[in-house]
C-alpha cells in the first residue's frame, strides 16, 4: 500500500442529491466519521461482503491526501498542506448504518476502504469530478463544485478537531446513485485526471 494514513476522516451527506436519496437534509456542520486503517485495500484487491451484512453499497468519493501536519489551519494553510487527490470507495453496510447512530461498524468492516495508490496534485479542486461504475455502468457522477462544504473549509474545519498528519486521508462525501453490491461485481471509482480505482466484489 503506497498510501498509509494514520486515520481516514470521512464527510457524510456533502452533496444535496445524495442527502435527498437517503431521505435526509444537509447538515449544518460537516457530518464527520472515521474509517479504521484496517479497512484499507488497494486497487485490484477484493471487497469482501461480510456474512454479518445483507446490504452493502458503494460510495464513490474524492479523497484529499495530506502532505504536512495541519493543526488549527485556516483555509489557505489547509490547502498548502494538501498533497493531492485520490479515489476512495466509502463502502458501507447500509443495514448496519440504519440500525444505529454510530457508523463504526457500518463503515469499518475489513476491505471497506478501497483507496488509490498515490496523491495527484490538481490546480483547482473545483474542477474535480467523481464517477462511480458497477460492471461498467455509470451509477454516480458528482462534481466537486456541487459539494455542500468545499474542500478548503473541510480540511480547515477537520484540523480544528484532529491534528492531520502527512498521509492522512479525508473522504469528501458521495454524490447520488449509491447502490447495492453483489458477489461477482466489479466496482470502479474514477476521478478524471487523477485515476481509476477498480475492485472486484466477493462473498465472505
Ligand atoms: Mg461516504
Amino acid at each position: 500500500m503506497s498510501l498509509n494514513p494514520s486515520k481516514i476522516v470521512c464527510v457524510g451527506k456533502n452533496y444535496l442529491d445524495h442527502a435527498k436519496e437517503m431521505g435526509s437534509e444537509l447538515p449544518k456542520d460537516p457530518l464527520l466519521f472515521l474509517k479504521p486503517p484496517s479497512a484499507l485495500i488497494e486497487a485490484g484487491q477484493p471487497i469482501v461482503l461480510p456474512a454479518l451484512s445483507s446490504h452493502v453499497e458503494h460510495e464513490a468519493e474524492i479523497a484529499v491526501v495530506i502532505a504536512s501536519r495541519l493543526r488549527h489551519a485556516d483555509e489557505t494553510e489547509a490547502m498548502r498542506g494538501v498533497a493531492g487527490f485520490v479515489c476512495l470507495n466509502d463502502v458501507t453496510a447500509r443495514d448496519w448504518q440504519k440500525r444505529e447512530s454510530q457508523w463504526a461498524r457500518a463503515k469499518g468492516f475489513d476491505t471497506f476502504c478501497p483507496l488509490g495508490s498515490r496523491a495527484v496534485p490538481v490546480a483547482d479542486w473545483r474542477t474535480l469530478e467523481v464517477i462511480g461504475r458497477v460492471n461498467g455502468v455509470v451509477r454516480q457522477h458528482g462534481k466537486a463544485r456541487d459539494m455542500h462544504f468545499g474542500i478548503p473549509f473541510l480540511v480547515s474545519h477537520i484540523s480544528q478537531f484532529f491534528t492531520l498528519e502527512p498521509g492522512d486521508v479525508i473522504a469528501t462525501g458521495t454524490p447520488a446513485g449509491v447502490g447495492r453490491l453483489a458477489p461477482g461485481d466489479t466496482v470502479e471509482v474514477e476521478i478524471p485526471g487523477v485515476g481509476v480505482l477498480r475492485n472486484p466484489v466477493v462473498a465472505a
